[in-house]
């Protein structure tokens, strides 16, 4: 019988290819590859052959195809769906056929691993219990700032992704939405062999930013706001600085 399979891909080090994984790149009948040549690459460094047909399913084209790859799965096909890397679905293509197969009642499973946010908020030191994933922040400043504004009563741990070259920006704009002296952790190359996490304020890792600049993948982890923090943020937020400071 026909299913359609997401499998996460190694983020960095290729040991961290499942067994599951390898023996789906190996015998599904279709794979379905964010990039072609990157699916390839990794099979290469893994020592093992794309076994099915490879079509590329990125961005732009996962509406479309998501259709027909699922009348294939209904003829039998297992379709092994993975992203250039981690999991798919996480800020990468997956959800289209994920909701398509669920509207179709076509079975659709995870074989899990790699994801660059659970390993960096694992690493950062942060409570764990509760946190949000809030992907790549606004490219341009104000909306970004506007994001960042709606986050500041935000008490679970935040995950975000960033760009190296917008990592100095996006430091001033965390420092003046959540504050210098908030805990944060920003984690660099995860699984790689320059692989290094930053602990510290958002002030000194802005500092730290500016002094030597962070190359390659990055997540920054950034601590929820404390109760008096999320209390004071929402107040502000009602009431508007002018009539806080009156009231104080
Ligand atoms: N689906 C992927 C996952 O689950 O990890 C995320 C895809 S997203 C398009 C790519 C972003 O993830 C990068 O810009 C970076 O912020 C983060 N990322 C991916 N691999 C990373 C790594 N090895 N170290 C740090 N961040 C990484």
């Amino acid at each position: 019988n026909g299913k359609v399979v997401l499998a996460a891909t190694p983020i960095g080090n290729v040991a961290d290819a499942s067994a599951r994984l390898v023996n789906l790149i190996e015998h599904a009948d279709i794979v379905a590859a964010e990039d072609t040549r990157r699916l390839f690459d990794l099979a290469r460094r893994l020592e093992i052959h794309v076994g099915g047909r490879v079509v590329a399913y990125h961005d732009h084209n996962e509406r479309e195809k998501s259709d027909s790859l699922l009348d294939e799965v209904e003829a039998g096909a297992t379709v092994l769906v993975v992203s250039d890397a981690g999991m798919p679905t996480i800020n990468d293509p997956g959800l289209a056929i994920v909701r398509r197969a669920i509207e179709r009642g076509i079975p659709v499973t995870c074989a899990p691993g790699p994801s660059a946010a659970l390993d960096a908020l694992t690493l950062s030191g942060l409570p764990t219990d509760r946190f949000c994933y809030e992907g790549f922040v606004p490219r341009k400043h104000s909306e970004r700032m506007k994001r960042l504004r709606a986050l500041a009563t935000e008490m679970r741990t935040m995950i975000f992704f960033e760009a190296p070259h917008r990592i100095e920006d996006t430091m001033a704009d965390l420092e003046e939405a959540f504050g210098a002296d908030r805990h944060m952790a920003l984690c660099r190359e995860l699984t790689k062999d320059f692989e290094e996490i930053r602990r510290d304020t958002i002030g000194a890792i802005r500092q730290s930013v500016i002094n030597d600049p962070p190359r390659g993948e990055i997540v920054l982890v950034v601590s929820g706001a404390s109760e008096d923090e999320a209390v004071e943020a929402a107040g502000s937020a009602v009431l508007g600085v002018e009539e806080l400071a009156q009231l104080a």
